[in-house]
C-alpha cells in the first residue's frame, strides 16, 4: 500500500519538507495541511499602488551554499533570482543617518574598540557552552558598540535583543570560534575567514515576481495541498499517527506513516503536548508590524540608500526601513517610490497596540525626521501587515532544547519538526530544516 506522510504547515519549511518527500519518494502519498487559505507562512506578495510588495520576508541569503538558492533551482526559478543594487544602509544614531560601519561582523568590529580585548584564561566558550551575544561582546568591545550597532543588525532580524538572542544560533561560526579562541578579535577573525562566500559575490537575492510565486512555484510540484485545514490533535496509532483536523464539531480524522510537523513553536507544543517521553521547546516570540508607503517618487526625496536600522537606545517605535526600489532594481517603476518600515521589539510590543492609522503616522513622523524633510509627501497607497508572534528568540542553549526534543520524537515511529522554530529564522535555514526532518521520516520509513 502506497505510504502517506502528512506536513503540517504550509511555510517555508513545510513546502521544503513536502518538496523533498516528493522528490526523493515520488510514489510517496505527501498531503501538505495549512490553516490559513494559502500556502507560504511569512512568505507573502501583495500589491501596492498597483505594483508588488513584500507583505512578509523580502529576500533570501544566497552567500554560500543556500538551500534556498538550491530550491528555487529545483522549482524552476533559478534564472528568476535577483540580486539587490550596492545602495549602501545606514543607521540612525542620535537623530540622523550614518554609514553602517565597515568591517564587522553583524556589527562587531573585527578589532579594536572601546574595551580590551585581553586574551583570556581559557577560550571564550566551554565546548557546547552558549550565552547571549550581548555577553559575548559587550566585555570586549564596548556597550556603545552593541548597543548602537550589533543590537539593531540582529533587531533587523530577529526584532530580538543582544542580551537574550543565543550567540550559538544567531552567530554559529562565531561561536564555533569562540571554542577555541582567547580573544573575541581571533574568533572574529576565524569566522569571517571561514565563510565561503566568494569575494564581490552576490549576498542575498529575492525572486522576480515575488516571494509568492516562490511559494506557487514549490506548491505547484505537490500532489495535495489542503489549505484553510487546521490540524488540532495528533496521536499515535497502531504504527502510525492520527491527526484530527478542524473545528472541534467537525472533527475529521486522517491517518499516516509519518509526519513533519512544520508549525511555529506555540502550536507545535500543543500538538506533542500529549506524546510520551516528548519535551517540546518553549519559545517566546516577537510580533511586529510592517507599515509600507507608496509615494510619489520626484516629491519623497528619499536619501540614496537601501534603508536604516534604529537602533532602540534612539527610543523611537520604527526599527528598520527598506527603500524598495532603491534597493531592488526589478521593483522600480516610474513615479513611485515604495518605503517599508518595521516596528515592534521583543519585549516591547506596546507600539503595536496602535490602530492602522496610529502606525502609519508615527512612521510618516519619525521617517522624515530621520532623513530630514519636514514631511513625507501624501502617500498614494499603504499597508500595514501585522505578524503577531512571528520571529522565535532563541534564548542560549536553545540548541540543548532541541536536540532533547527531537531525542524524544527519536522514540515515536516516523515522525520529525521543521522550522524556524528550531533551527534558524531565515529562509535557507528553514529550507535545510524541513529537507532535513523529510529525510529523517523516510529513513524511518525505511525502504
Ligand atoms: C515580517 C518578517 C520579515 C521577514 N523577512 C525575512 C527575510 O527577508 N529573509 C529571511 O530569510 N527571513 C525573513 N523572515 C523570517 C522567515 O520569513 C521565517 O522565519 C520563515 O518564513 C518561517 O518559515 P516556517 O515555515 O518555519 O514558518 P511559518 O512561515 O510560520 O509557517 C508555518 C505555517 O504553519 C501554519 N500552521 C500553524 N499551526 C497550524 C496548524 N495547527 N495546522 C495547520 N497549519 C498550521 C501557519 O499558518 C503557517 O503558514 C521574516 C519574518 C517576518 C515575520
Amino acid at each position: 500500500m502506497t505510504q502517506r506522510v502528512v506536513v503540517v504547515g504550509g511555510g517555508i519549511s513545510g513546502l521544503a519538507a513536502a518538496h523533498r518527500l516528493r522528490t526523493l519518494r515520488p510514489e510517496l502519498d505527501v498531503v501538505l495541511l495549512e490553516q490559513r487559505d494559502r500556502p507560504g507562512g511569512k512568505l507573502a506578495t501583495g500589491t501596492l499602488a498597483g505594483g508588488r510588495v513584500e507583505r512578509g520576508a523580502e529576500s533570501f541569503l544566497v552567500g554560500g551554499p543556500s538551500a534556498a538558492l538550491r530550491l528555487a533551482e529545483e522549482v524552476g526559478l533559478g534564472a528568476e533570482v535577483v540580486h539587490p543594487t550596492t545602495a549602501r544602509a545606514a543607521v540612525a544614531l542620535d537623530g540622523g543617518l550614518r554609514d553602517l560601519p565597515a568591517g564587522t561582523l553583524m556589527g562587531i568590529p573585527l578589532q579594536g574598540g572601546e574595551t580590551a580585548d585581553e586574551p583570556a584564561a581559557v577560550p571564550l566558550l566551554g565546548p557546547g557552552e552558549d550565552v547571549s551575544v550581548g555577553a559575548l561582546v559587550r566585555p570586549r568591545r564596548g556597550d556603545a558598540v552593541v548597543d548602537r550597532y550589533v543590537e539593531p543588525l540582529l533587531g533587523g532580524v530577529y526584532a530580538g535583543r543582544a542580551d537574550r538572542l543565543s550567540v550559538r544560533m544567531a552567530l554559529p561560526a562565531l561561536a564555533a570560534a569562540a571554542e577555541h579562541s582567547h580573544t573575541l578579535t581571533d574568533a572574529l577573525r576565524e569566522a569571517v575567514a571561514g565563510s565561503r562566500r566568494a569575494p564581490g559575490a552576490p549576498v542575498f537575492g529575492a525572486i522576480e515576481g515575488g516571494m509568492s510565486r516562490f511559494v506557487g512555484a514549490v506548491a505547484a510540484t505537490l500532489p495535495d495541498v489542503r489549505c484553510g485545514v487546521t490540524v488540532r490533535e495528533l496521536h499515535r496509532r497502531g504504527g502510525g499517527w492520527r491527526l484530527t483536523l478542524g473545528s472541534t464539531r467537525d472533527a475529521e480524522a486522517l491517518d499516516a506513516d509519518g509526519v513533519v510537523l512544520a508549525v511555529p513553536g506555540r502550536p507545535a507544543e500543543r500538538l506533542l503536548g500529549g506524546l510520551a517521553g516528548v519535551e517540546p521547546v518553549e519559545l517566546e516570540y516577537a510580533s511586529v508590524a510592517l507599515v509600507a508607503l507608496a509615494l510619489p517618487k520626484e516629491q519623497a526625496k528619499l536619501p540614496e540608500l537601501s534603508g536604516f536600522l534604529v537602533p532602540a537606545t534612539e527610543g523611537l517605535a520604527v526599527k528598520a526601513v527598506t527603500f524598495f526600489d532603491q534597493k531592488w532594481a526589478h521593483l522600480r517603476r516610474p513615479g513611485v517610490t515604495v518605503l517599508r518600515a518595521s516596528v515592534g521589539r521583543h519585549g516591547d510590543e506596546e507600539q503595536l497596540q496602535r490602530t492602522d492609522a496610529g502606525l502609519v503616522e508615527v512612521v510618516r513622523a519619525e521617517v522624515a525626521r530621520l532623513i530630514g524633510v519636514d514631511a513625507l509627501p501624501e502617500e498614494l497607497d499603504r499597508g500595514v501587515f501585522r505578524w503577531g508572534g512571528a520571529l522565535p528568540q532563541y534564548q542560549p542553549h536553545h540548541q540543548d532544547r532541541v536536540r532533547t526534543l527531537r531525542a524524544g520524537l527519536a522514540a515515536h515511529p516516523a515522525i520529525a519538526v521543521a522550522g524556524a522554530a528550531y533551527d534558524g529564522v531565515g529562509i535557507p535555514a528553514c529550507v535545510t530544516s524541513g529537507r532535513a526532518a523529510a529525510e529523517a521520516v523516510l529513513a524511518q520509513l525505511g525502504g
